[in-house]
């Protein structure tokens, strides 16, 4: 989804310090990506910046970067303020600003937002923090109660600003920037651009420039995601089709969308018992817990998430290959955003729409809002799994053998003393053998 147009761009065009330079080449970004290369210099310039731009389309750096550069670390206030809707991003947006700052340790970055104790985070303003990314609602509670004071905050970002208004944070949104007093650059982020947003740019901002990447022409999702959708007729059809899916499908790791959070429980408990490694991901877990769970997907210690919608913003996870919406997303955005999660930092990714011929309507829909077409793909039949089977098992089989390996010699033993005991030829043996595996699920 990285979209990098001009290859005869790279980072030295900003004029960044040679220290920031050289921790975004050690990361190995070479060019900067198509909003990186139009924001980074009006916002280098003191510009207000309308940034629109599809998902994972490398939005965090070209506020992060400006931001770090033009940042004065001798001045020990609260200097840059980052408004996120989720817990999940605000995480994400501040471990990105801790690795770029890594080249001056005085460059202090909190995070603040519901679920983490109070006490931790009133201990890190005490520290005076340059740099704080905020969710709306634990701002809001530090500045009533005078915890906090972002008067002179020199950098204002509304990360998401689409999901800001849908959640009810505008009103929140508003009160605190009614709290900085000082003349402030702000840069407003959303991968879509509805009418709400329009309405409130006026208020909060100063004859932006607007950079407008994916509303254009044709096709407003990055090209690296293949979209499909597959008809589905009962909630028991439903559940098989999945598994079915699970099985024949190439991935990395896997995120399923589901809307309840019981049903995340419910469903990722089935897969497990399937033998895959699965987890649950909802709202109602807590932050620890959530943290650790995107730790293992990260780390491929489990490849399949069963997840709500709070999920599909933001999580910038390499690895996810495959998004599966089990059940429909309630709109054109949710959609939109769930996608998002594969498909990042370039790589390809595909999606599968599950649909009821009943809803097909709201795939008409989609299509005509995203201006593609969604590829009708169909349920692996008998035969198809039979063959993928046979073949995965003889590949097993064959990448599994090694005529000098130790074992060698010892299962020849086991294997003379079954015949000898058991009277069964070779060919039964083997269909012996096979089934105890297929009962293992060794399969998967
Ligand atoms: P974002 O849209 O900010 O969530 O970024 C999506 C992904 O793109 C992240 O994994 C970034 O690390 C990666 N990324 C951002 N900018 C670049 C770049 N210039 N070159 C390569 N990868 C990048």
């Amino acid at each position: 989804m990285i979209s990098i147009n001009n290859k005869d761009y790279n980072f030295s065009c900003f004029k960044f310090k040679k220290k920031l330079l050289d921790i975004i080449y050690k990361l190995g970004y070479k060019q900067p990506t198509d909003i990186q290369l139009k924001c980074i210099p009006y916002f280098l310039k003191g510009y207000d910046i309308l940034g629109i731009a599809k998902t994972g389309s490398g939005k965090t750096a070209s506020f992060i970067l400006p931001i770090l550069n033009n940042i004065n670390i001798n001045f020990f206030n609260i200097q840059v303020l980052i408004l996120v809707p989720t817990r999940e991003l605000n995480i994400q947006i501040t471990d990105s600003f801790k690795f770029f700052a890594k080249y001056d340790r005085r460059i202090k970055v909190l995070s603040l937002y519901g679920g983490q104790k109070y006490n931790i985070q009133i201990l890190g303003l005490k520290n005076k923090p340059h740099i704080i990314v905020a969710t709306p609602g634990r701002l809001l509670d530090y500045l009533k109660k005078n915890i906090i004071n972002i008067s002179l905050v020199k950098f204002l970002v509304i990360d998401e600003a689409d999901e800001m208004l849908r959640m009810g944070f505008i009103k929140d949104v508003e009160s605190i920037i009614s709290n900085i007093n000082s003349k402030h650059q702000t840069a407003l982020f959303s991968a879509t651009m509805p009418l709400a947003i329009k309405k409130i740019i006026g208020r909060f901002m100063n004859k932006p420039k607007e950079i407008i990447l994916n509303l254009s022409k044709n096709n407003i999702l990055p090209e690296n995601i293949e979209q499909y959708y597959c008809l589905v007729n009962s909630w028991k059809n439903k559940l098989n089709i999945l598994m079915k899916f699970l099985e024949v499908e190439e991935y990395t790791s896997v995120i399923i969308f589901v809307s309840t959070k019981l049903y995340t429980v419910k469903l990722s408990h089935f897969i497990e018992q399937k033998g895959y490694s699965c987890s649950a991901f909802n709202g109602d877990m807590n932050q620890k817990l959530r943290e650790k769970i995107l730790y293992d997907l990260k780390n491929s210690k489990i490849s399949i998430l069963v997840a709500t919608d709070v999920a599909s913003r933001g999580l910038d996870i390499k690895n996810i290959s495959l998004v599966i919406n089990y059940d429909l997303p309630i709109d054109i955005e949710s959609y939109i955003h769930r996608i998002g999660r594969t498909g990042r930092a370039g790589k390809s990714g595909k999606t599968i729409l599950f649909l009821s011929v009943r809803n097909k309507k709201f795939l008409f829909y989609i299509e005509r809002h995203i201006k593609s077409r969604i590829k009708r793909i169909s349920v692996p039949d008998d035969n198809f799994l039979i063959n993928y089977r046979i073949n995965k098992l003889s590949n097993l089989i064959k990448n599994n053998f090694y005529k000098n390996d130790k074992k060698y010699f010892f299962y020849k033993r086991i294997l003379s003393s079954i015949i000898e005991s058991s009277k069964l030829n070779n060919q039964e043996i083997n269909i012996a053998l096979l089934d105890l595996i297929y009962k293992k699920k060794y399969l998967i």
